[in-house]
């Protein structure tokens, strides 16, 4: 049985006193909550106290990174290293978000690198596949998520495979109030197991958790999550109130 995880990836929402504010409320709204593993996915200028927060507060929510360079250090200016990260106590980084394909032009082989650098530093990462509505229109939805696949994992070894965490996110269902039905969502997160099946071994591939994520609220998430094959959520919008992330939460554990 895989635990459900739900994580809430603020973008670059809330100055540092405002995310202060919502992950307090947040941990007490979670509080004594089982069944489910949550993160949450601050800016980096945030990471710090947030982690020291729910350290101070006992909580069992997760620290989250959203962007990680491939490097442990050096003359990348503006960049964060794994190591800076896992300093802080992160545990999950996510990797590979459409955000950062498409606005930041970042490639596979770049995505690869920082699945890679993360797994190094004994963190998690969370990669993010999915196509454009073009795409699934045009019948080419599988195949985008399959090549994403191959190349974002390529440099990952079979005895960490378990531990990956892997959230589709159809582009054209993020931030934009559209979600997948519950039975594309599962048809695609099932397609992803089977291909890391084929990559990783079936045993290997049981404890994976594949995340759903696009426009994911609490009016939806409880039919979603009852999917076979969704694992949980990677929540952008509704992640910034603590309210509407918590009821999503519960929906999952
Ligand atoms: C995301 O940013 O990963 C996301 C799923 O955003 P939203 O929930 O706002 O669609």
């Amino acid at each position: 049985m895989r635990t459900p995880l739900v994580a809430g990836n603020w973008k670059m929402y809330k100055t540092n006193q405002e995310a202060v504010e919502l992950v307090s409320g947040l941990a007490s709204l979670l509080k004594g909550l089982g069944g489910v593993e949550v993160a949450v996915c601050p800016p980096f200028t945030s990471l710090a106290d947030v982690s020291r927060l729910l350290e101070e507060l006992g909580s069992s929510v997760a620290l989250g990174a959203q962007n990680v360079y491939p490097r442990s250090e050096g003359a990348f200016t503006g960049e964060i290293s794994p190591p800076m990260l896992k300093a802080l106590g992160v545990k999950y980084v996510i990797v590979g978000h459409s955000e950062r394909r498409e606005i930041l032009g970042e490639k596979d082989d770049f995505v690869a690198a920082k699945v890679r650098a993360v797994l190094d530093e004994g963190m998690t990462p969370i990669l993010c596949v999915g196509e454009t509505l073009e795409e699934r229109e045009a019948g080419g939805a599988l195949g985008k998520v399959e090549g994403q696949l191959d190349a974002d994992l390529a440099n990952v070894k079979l005895e960490e495979a378990s531990a990956l965490v892997v959230a589709y996110e159809p582009i054209w269902a993020i931030g934009t109030g559209k979600t997948a039905t519950p039975a594309d969502a599962q048809e695609m997160n099932s397609f992803i197991r089977r291909r890391l099946a084929a990559m990783f071994g079936e045993s290997t591939v049981e404890s994976v958790r594949v995340l759903y994520g696009g426009s994911v609220k609490p009016d939806n998430a409880a039919e979603l999550m009852a999917m076979p094959d969704i694992d949980g959520a990677l929540v952008g919008g509704a992640s910034l109130k603590a309210e509407d992330f918590a009821a999503i939460v519960r929906a999952a554990s």
